[in-house]
């Protein structure tokens, strides 16, 4: 990559001393957090770099989740570790909406993850993941304290920021009428989504009025490197946006196609019957029901969550990483999807070309 990433090219976003830049007001926006007490020290390691990177130019408040209740400890080493004047929020799940479904099979369930986990598919048997990867499909944005948020910006636990971000990403979602933004972008486990996509297209002939037609199918369905997901996967790619960063109009997700699709995967139990992850799950719905100039890539945004990174070319980026860099394990070089995204789904425009 030869050319400076240096974006977004546009006026009004960048917060100097000098403007009357509204910092931490302009959009209901929130950094937001699923995670248990253990996860203290990694997520105060995150909280760290995003401040310094961004957050503590823009001040948006933080919003965390957990299925237990969070410690004392934990709550006050948040609050002692960020400024005084920054809004945090703790907020607990219901067991309702966390905990697997009365309407699962368990005999099925039972079954289906021990061959996923014969298959070698990651987590098939451990239960609060499948919770997970549900909550984060098709509840967490109707918790209370998101009630008035528009977008959320997730954020895990031991994740690295590695370059100055020094304009209103939530502004400029907005500004340009972006749905979801973007750093990374694979291919998934196969076995782990067996029957989605055939559920999706079930769902997309009871109701093709929620295709967009700018949507990304190319990307959805193309395969440019491994051909034998299509026989498991019965036509999906696998390639999905990396969920562990994310940064959602959560308006999308409560829109009724995003929500019928939510029920309509629910009825088909595959949260549990296979491991359905957020990550595809998300992705799917955002490239039949968005367009997709809607979808935005943050190459600029140097992040990592092990073992993926996405390093720009760019001055703003401290040396920790090396551009152009995606993994340090050569064979899972083959895991990345974004040469799809650039092929099918950015424009010339956007691509700087
Ligand atoms: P991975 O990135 O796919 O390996 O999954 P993680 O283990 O990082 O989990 C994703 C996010 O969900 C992290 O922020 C975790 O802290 C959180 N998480 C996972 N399982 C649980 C759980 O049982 N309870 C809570 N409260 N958070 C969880
Ligand atoms: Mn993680």
């Amino acid at each position: 990559m030869s050319q400076e990433i240096d974006e977004p090219q546009v006026e009004g976003l960048v917060r100097s001393d000098e403007s009357s830049y509204n910092a931490g007001n302009a959009v209901p926006a929130t950094i937001l957090s699923l995670v248990m007490n253990k996860d203290l020290n990694e997520l105060v390691d995150s909280i760290k770099q995003l401040e310094e990177k961004f957050n503590s130019k823009f001040n948006y408040p933080y919003t965390f989740l957990n299925d237990e209740d969070f410690t004392e400890e934990f709550k006050e080493t948040i609050r002692q570790f960020l400024p005084k004047e920054r809004e945090v929020r703790f907020g607990k799940i219901d067991a309702e909406d966390w905990d697997i479904p009365e309407t699962v099979d368990k005999e099925k369930y039972k079954h289906g993850v021990e061959l996923l986990d014969s298959e070698g598919v990651s987590y098939a048997k451990k239960e609060s993941y499948h919770n997970m990867c549900r909550f984060y499909s098709r509840t967490f944005y109707k918790h209370p304290l998101l009630k008035d948020i528009k977008y959320a910006w997730r954020l895990e636990p031991g994740v690295k920021f590695y370059c100055d971000i020094d304009y209103d990403v939530f502004k400029f979602m907005e500004d340009h009428n972006k749905v979801y933004g973007f750093v990374l972008n694979l291919y998934d486990s196969p076995q782990s989504v067996k029957t989605l996509w055939r559920d999706t297209i079930e769902f997309l002939k009871e109701s093709p009025e929620y295709i967009n037609e700018q949507g990304a199918f190319d990307w959805i369905k193309e395969n440019m490197q491994k051909s034998v997901n299509f026989n498991i996967t019965e036509g999906y790619s696998t390639c999905h946006f990396w969920t562990n960063f994310e940064i959602t109009n959560l308006d999308f997700l409560r829109a009724e196609p995003y929500e019928k699709y939510m029920d309509y995967l629910e009825s088909k139990g595959g949260f549990y019957y296979e491991r359905w992850g957020d990550a595809p799950v998300r992705s799917l719905a955002l490239g039949l029901f968005a367009d997709k100039s809607q979808i935005h890539w943050f190459r600029d945004i140097g992040y990592s969550h092990s073992p993926y990174t996405n390093c720009p070319n760019s001055q703003k980026c401290d040396n920790k990483c090396t551009p152009g860099y995606f993994t340090p394990w050569d064979n899972l070089e083959i895991e990345n999807c974004q040469a799809n995204w650039m092929k099918y789904s950015m424009t010339d425009e956007q691509l700087n070309l």
